[in-house]
């Protein structure tokens, strides 16, 4: 016999699935949310749903934004000569919260992983390119995690600058190996970045 009614072990499957949720906090959850009243529950699906339609990638450097040009890339002030890569938009919110970078991103959206089977072609590589080719750019600093799909990543890329004469940097290896971006604190990103290196 099923313990719970079928609409609860749905919803408790449905948030089961999401990163970093287990089973007894989709539990958790789904309890939580029949309690709340109709409105929130309005509202809070309501978010879910605005926010997938109205999110959407900047068409410059790919992060993610209501708009078609993001804050960052539509800001006059930013240093539009160096362009930081970063695999995603949780790592590029990192460093802008240490609020020292003043350059332009590039979120590729992943890393290559040939043991996953993610290519090149599966992240946003080809934009990146793009605007090196169209953009005055003078730096490229490589800011993917030091896993070794970031290392994997920062080399790949590198090879493939390293011919047009841009200059790429790598961040120092202060990051700990395998740490995700946007757990490490301010003083150890800043560090990365001021203490980094030409490849
Ligand atoms: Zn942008």
């Amino acid at each position: 016999m099923e313990l719970y009614s079928g609409h609860i072990n749905k919803l408790i499957d449905e948030l089961a699935a999401l990163p970093g949720i287990g089973n007894k906090s989709a539990q958790r959850l789904a309890f939580y949310i029949i309690g709340m009243s109709d409105a929130r529950v309005k509202q809070l699906a309501g978010s879910i749903l605005r926010a997938k339609e109205n999110v959407h990638c900047c068409k410059i450097c790919q992060n993610l934004t209501d708009t078609e040009i993001c804050p960052i890339c539509s800001d006059a002030k930013r240093d539009k000569t160096t362009i930081m890569v970063v695999e995603n938009p949780r790592d590029l919110a990192a460093y802008e919260k240490t609020g020292r970078y003043e350059g332009l991103y590039h979120v590729l959206h992943g890393a290559i992983s040939p043991m996953l089977g993610i290519g090149p072609d599966d992240i946003r590589l080809k934009e990146l390119m793009a605007r090196l080719s169209s953009e005055d750019i003078r730096e490229v600093i490589l800011a993917t995690n030091s896993s070794l799909e970031g290392e994997t990543t920062a080399m790949y890329i590198s090879k493939l600058i390293k011919p047009t004469g841009i200059r790429v940097t790598r961040i120092a290896s202060g990051v700990p190996v395998g740490g995700d971006l946007e757990y490490i604190d301010e003083v150890t990103l800043l560090r990365a970045l001021e203490g980094r290196t030409e490849l």
